[in-house]
């Protein structure tokens, strides 16, 4: 099978610009950001999207959103901050390896389009 987009990141085959990697997640900055802070945060583990998520992912993915908390933290975003997971063709979904977005900078509106 081939690779996702972010698994050729993780390996170092596509650069990338990273603001934290652990042994289980990897946060980039996303190469067409919608607002001053752009981060995407991934698990390392291929799971194409939140709706394929399992159990046996609990751990993984609160670890996943506990990181993205802490990079939003380390990126300087007190004021706010808005975390977002794209699901599937009618969710906007492009990149089939479940990834949150982080996003700030600005006042972000809702509902969202
Ligand atoms: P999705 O639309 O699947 O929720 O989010 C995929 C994100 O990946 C998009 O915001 C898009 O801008 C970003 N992206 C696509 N290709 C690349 C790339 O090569 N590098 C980085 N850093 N981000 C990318």
């Amino acid at each position: 099978m081939s690779k996702t987009l972010f698994e050729k990141i993780i390996a170092r085959e596509i650069p990338a610009a990273i603001v934290y990697e652990d042994d289980y997640v990897l946060a980039i900055r996303d190469i067409n950001p919608q607002a001053p802070v752009h981060v995407l945060i991934f698990p390392k583990k291929l799971i194409p999207r939140i709706a394929e998520a399992t159990g046996d992912d609990g751990k993984l993915l609160s670890h996943l959103l506990l990181k993205a908390a802490e990079v939003a933290k380390k990126l300087g975003l007190k004021s706010g901050y808005r975390l977002v997971i794209n699901n599937g063709a009618d969710g906007g979904e492009t990149v089939p390896h479940l990834h949150v977005h982080i996003l700030g900078g600005r006042h972000l509106a809702w509902p969202p389009g």
